[in-house]
């Protein structure tokens, strides 16, 4: 058994984890678009995010969905999918991009001609192709939509992952791109290092 094989299984065994415990947390105040389960209360996020030098400690109540762990950003955009586009009412070829895994759940099994797509496969225990997106391995105007959810800011050339995703686009396609802002200015200097940068 491979390396890989033992982390798709351990991958596997703790969705099938999540799906369990999320029995405890059933009720109707809070509902997930994404797995449509309704809970009387959501798992807290606390993460510390270093945002311009300062150690930004976020406690969110009411934040990770039990069952498919989604976080807001990703609720908020399969919000949007559902009410303003046609994805999930019209079979479509769509591609997405490092894909989030209560997203990808949820498009995998709708009736969508799905690719999922990334550079570092650790994550997934299910079907992804290798995808730089700088280089996208499909001819021009093979999808219908694409989906991003805060990956460009981790791309040094991310004006050319936007022209490689216009150019797989069919025309009239649909990109759904989403990446972090913090206050009214962004600052980019791709001289400095990481830590140099976090420090901006
Ligand atoms: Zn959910």
């Amino acid at each position: 058994m491979t390396a890989h094989t033992i982390g798709s299984h351990l991958r596997q065994a703790r969705f099938f984890l999540w799906r369990l415990d999320s029995y405890r947390f059933l009720g109707s105040k809070f509902s997930c678009p994404i797995c449509r389960c309704s809970f009387r209360k959501m798992k807290p996020l606390e993460v510390i995010w270093n945002i311009r030098g300062i150690p930004t400690d976020h406690h969110t109540e009411n934040a990770i969905c039990p069952r498919c762990h989604s976080v807001p950003r990703q609720r908020f955009v399969v919000e949007y999918i559902r009410q303003k586009t046609d994805l999930l009412t019209r079979r479509q070829r769509v591609l997405h991009f490092a894909p989030e895994i209560s997203i990808y759940n949820l498009l995998r099994h709708a009736d969508l001609d799905y690719v999922a797509a990334d550079i570092d496969f650790s994550r997934f225990a299910g079907p992804m192709v290798y995808a730089d997106a700088t280089d996208i391995p499909f001819p021009t105007a093979s999808f219908d939509a694409i989906i991003c959810i805060h990956v460009l800011e981790h791309i040094v050339e991310d004006q050319k992952a936007m022209a490689e995703f216009f150019r797989v686009l069919k025309p009239g396609g649909q990109a759904i791109v989403a990446v972090p802002t913090y206050g009214d200015k962004t600052f980019e200097d791709r001289s400095l290092d990481y830590a140099a940068r976090e420090l901006q």
